[in-house]
Order: structure tokens, then sequence, then C-alpha cells
């Protein structure tokens, strides 16, 4: 009997689809077509590898609409929020294809004459960069349009060819994202979506793939490093995290009240970034916290096909039950419920808004991640004494200062081991810079030219003979 996968709609709880998973035997006879392929990929000219990529682009904004519909459809995620992912991945594909040449270029680092006779020879030292191979690309639900943007575009531009394994939460939305592709022009076994959950991961990793990129929870995030660990591929984790925001003694309250709620429950708090634990200092925490209740009240829930929702559903019903159990253990340790705490009283898995306040670091809300709209609003009275609740979890991905003074922002956020330091702001992706988690938040970079490199094998060339060699003779 053929294994299915059951795609509901987390606003309705109805199926749109059952759809049969790849199963082992599928995955290799995909992976083997990916491997014949690949070498004619690497070997076309990069004009003829960016240009089905702009193509890829553009059809993303003509299609923005059906595009927008099935992701809401299958995530939940606010038609308006769905739209915004969509329409901003094409300035990431611009950043990729605008400094691809660079990173791909041979560079010439040393030429000299020979020292030894005969004393016409030159000896040359060149850096070749060459693709990886076959790469699998397993992704999470969250931002589908991003999370693997920054993956498949990237790998495919250095002449890669991927296996993409769209989470099972977003699965349409990666066979959408595969016919795109393929319409504008990259070979279906360059770029080949494999349908499945977990264990269908589990089979792409059985693979000899070149290199795995993964996005996804810490959990899963370790079993990819073991399962990855006997092949020494590249091995590049883009996981969780618990990111904190302080905000100081002299901090714009107003800005930092509105910057703060959308952080914690824009796309209802399933960002990898967002805001999941706040900390203010004790001289502005009643203003802090007005503002930020009102900033709440202004957030509407409701249907996310409806283009004033701004909170839908969770996308997966398991996540309820996280975000019920680190409710009840904070109020079993004393914490206030000030807003929310419980499931909407509708269809669909809707959680309310929830903000708890009088939390400490005994509760999970302040220690694991809660992916949802749950926030933890803690007064501090010094500096030091956010700094150090701002370091007390294994996460390193990104941390958020609020204040006017910049040196004393800097001065505490390079005291944190995150990836990414924000300072009156939070929650935002520049691809100009590099995305990366430390400790239980991941391994590797994506986006930036760091994030281009990741996907390339550097060759040490020691070229010694007659005459100087230009660098594009090799790499
Ligand atoms: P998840 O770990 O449940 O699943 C991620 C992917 O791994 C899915 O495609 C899933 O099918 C696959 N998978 C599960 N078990 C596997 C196995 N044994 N072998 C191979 N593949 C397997 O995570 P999720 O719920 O899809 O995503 C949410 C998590 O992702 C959160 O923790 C979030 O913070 C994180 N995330 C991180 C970033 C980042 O850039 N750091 C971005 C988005 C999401």
């Amino acid at each position: 009997m053929a294994n299915l996968l059951s795609i509901i709609n987390p606003a309705t709880e109805a199926l749109i689809q059952d759809m049969s998973v790849d199963d082992g035997a599928a995955v290799a006879q995909k992976y083997n077509r990916a491997r014949q392929a690949q070498p004619e990929w690497a070997a076309l000219p990069l004009a003829d590898r960016i240009s089905p990529i702009l193509r890829f682009r553009d059809l993303l904004t003509e299609r923005v609409d059906t595009l927008a519909a099935l992701l809401t459809a299958e995530t939940g995620k606010p038609i308006t929020q769905a739209r915004h992912e969509i329409l901003a991945l094409p300035d990431r594909i611009d950043f990729f294809v605008e400094n691809v040449a660079r990173v791909l270029a041979p560079e010439r680092v040393y030429c000299a004459p020979a020292q030894a006779p005969p004393a016409q020879e030159t000896l040359e030292e060149v850096i070749g960069y060459e693709p990886l191979g076959v790469v699998a690309n397993i992704s999470a639900w969250n931002y589908p349009y991003f999370v693997g943007g920054n993956v498949f575009v990237p790998a495919l531009l250095t002449g890669n060819a991927v296996l993409y394994k769209p989470s099972e939460v977003a699965t349409l939305t990666g066979l959408a994202i595969a016919d795109l592709l393929h319409e504008a022009g990259v070979p279906k076994p360059v770029f080949t979506p494999v349908v499945g959950a977990g264990l269908t991961g589990a089979a792409l990793l059985e693979q000899p793939i070149d290199g795995v990129f993964f996005t996804g929870s810490y959990a899963t995030g370790q079993k990819i490093a073991v399962a990855a660990a006997p092949k020494l591929i590249r091995t590049q984790l883009e996981l969780g995290g618990k990111d904190p925001a302080y905000v100081c003694a002299d901090a714009n309250v107003a800005v930092a009240a509105a910057g703060l709620a959308d952080g914690a429950f824009y796309n209802n708090g399933q960002s990898c970034c967002a805001v999941e634990r706040i900390y203010v200092h004790t001289d502005v925490y009643e203003q802090f916290l007005d503002a930020f209740m009102a900033t709440l009240q202004g957030f509407q829930l409701g249907d996310p096909t409806d283009a004033i929702t701004y909170l839908g559903p969770v996308s997966r019903k398991p996540q309820l039950d996280v975000l019920r159990n680190q409710v009840a253990d904070a109020l079993a340790k004393e914490a206030t419920l000030r807003c929310g705490g419980q499931r909407v009283d509708r269809p669909g898995w809707y959680f309310a808004p929830t903000v708890l306040t009088e939390v400490n670091h005994t509760m999970t809300v302040m220690q694991q991640e809660t992916f949802g709209p749950v926030i933890g609003i803690q007064r501090v009275a010094s500096d030091q004494e956010a700094l150090a609740l701002m370091q007390d979890t294994p996460y390193g991905l990104t941390a958020t200062v609020y204040g006017t003074n910049r040196d004393r922002a800097i001065n505490i956020l390079r005291q944190l081991k995150t990836g990414t330091a924000y300072w009156n702001c939070c929650d935002r992706v520049s691809p100009r810079l590099p995305w990366s988690g430390r400790g239980h938040s991941g391994l590797g970079a994506t986006l930036s030219l760091a994030g281009i490199r990741t996907f390339l094998h550097p060759r040490a060339w020691h070229l010694r003979g007659g005459g100087v060699m230009g660098g594009g003779e090799v790499g």
C-alpha cells in the first residue's frame, strides 16, 4: 500500500489532498538522475545558469496570487504575509545573481619566476572553486520561499544539483517551487522535489550525496548531523532559537513595544528569529507593558485568507500542546497571564495571542523554543541582570537591544554568542549579511558571500611551467 501524506488546512482542519510519499527506492532513483545530470549543469557558462534563475524570479511575481493562496491554504500563514514572503524572495535572488561570478572566479594568489632551473619557468598558485555536486536541501515550512531559496538558489547558480525535500507541512508549495524552476528552464533532474516527512528525509541522507543543507529544529538537526557524520560531507544546520530582547532604561518605549510586538507575533511567532523572551528595565517596565499590550490589541486574528488578518492558526496541530504546556508550566510557577493562554473557540488550530509576566528562568516559556504566539516578559533591575538572563539558554540565533545608547547596546550584544545582533530592530534578515546560528541554533551560514561559497569546494592549483597562465584557465 502506498504511503500517504495528508495535507490539512490549519484554518479549517479540512483535508486539502492526500499525496503519495517517496519511499527509499523512489529517492534513490531521483538521486541517480541528479547525479547524472549535475556535470552538464556545472559545465554550462554561468550566464546559462543565471538566466533560468532570473526567469524563476519573474515568475514568482507574475504568479504571486496563486502561490500565496496555496501557501496560506496549507500553512495558515495570513495571505498578506504570504504575499510579502514571495515578493521579497526576488531581492535575495538578485543578491545571489549579482555576486555569484565574483565568488566563482578563480583567484591567482601567487605568481613568480620559478626558483629552480629552467629559469624561464614560472610558479603560479591559483584557488579554483568547484560545486560540491549533488546536495540535499531538507527544509522547514515556516518560510518555505526564504529558507528554501537561501539554499537552492545559490546551490543551483554555483553548479550543484539539488534534491529538495520541502517540509511535509509545505509540500504543495515545494512542488509549486519545483514547477516554477522547471518552467523557467532548470532541467528537472537538476532540481528534484522529494515528497514526504522524516522517513523520506532519512532516506535522502542514505544516498551518497555531497552535502546536506538543513533548516528545522534542534532535535532533528542533531539526527541530521549524526546521519551525515560518517559521510564527511558539507553539513549545514539552520536551527531554532530562543531569541532574547532587552529594553534598556533609556529606550524609546513606543518604538521598542511596536517593534517587539511585531517581532514576537509576526507569522504567529513561527519564525526562527521571532522574539521569544523580553527583558525590560524596571524604570520603563510599566510603560513598556502598556504600549506592548496596546500594540497587540491592534493585531487582527481571523481567517488567513482575509487581507486584514495578522494572526492566523498555528501551522502544526501538535504545537498547540507545546503552547498549552508552556503556559500551564508558567502559571503553575506563579506567572501572571495578561491575555490569551488557550485555544480560540473556533474551528482551526488557533491559539490566542498570549502574554505572560512575572516569569522567570525556571519556566519552560523562558528556556525552550515556543514557536507560537506566546511571549514572556520579565522585569530586570540592571543591564547586568538582563545580560545574564539573555545568555541563559543553549541557543544562539539572534539577540536584540532597544536603547538610545549605541555603545551600551553593542557592549551587551558583543557578550552574547549569537549569529545575529540587532540594535533598535529585530526579526530582520538581509541577503547581504550571513544568516547563522551558534550553539543549538546551528552550524554554517546561508546568505551573504559566505552563503554562496558554502556550495563550493576550493581547489589549490600549483602550476609550474612556461609563461603566465590566466586565472580563468582553472576552477
Ligand atoms: P523539523 O525539525 O520538525 O523538520 C524539518 C525538516 O526535517 C522537515 O522537512 C522534516 O520532514 C525533516 N525531517 C524530520 N525528521 C527527519 C530525519 N530523521 N531525517 C531527515 N529529515 C527529517 O522542523 P520544522 O517544524 O519543519 O521547522 C521548525 C523549526 O525550524 C523551528 O525550530 C525553527 O526555529 C527552525 N527554523 C530555523 C531557521 C533558521 O534559519 N535558523 C529557519 C526556519 C526554521
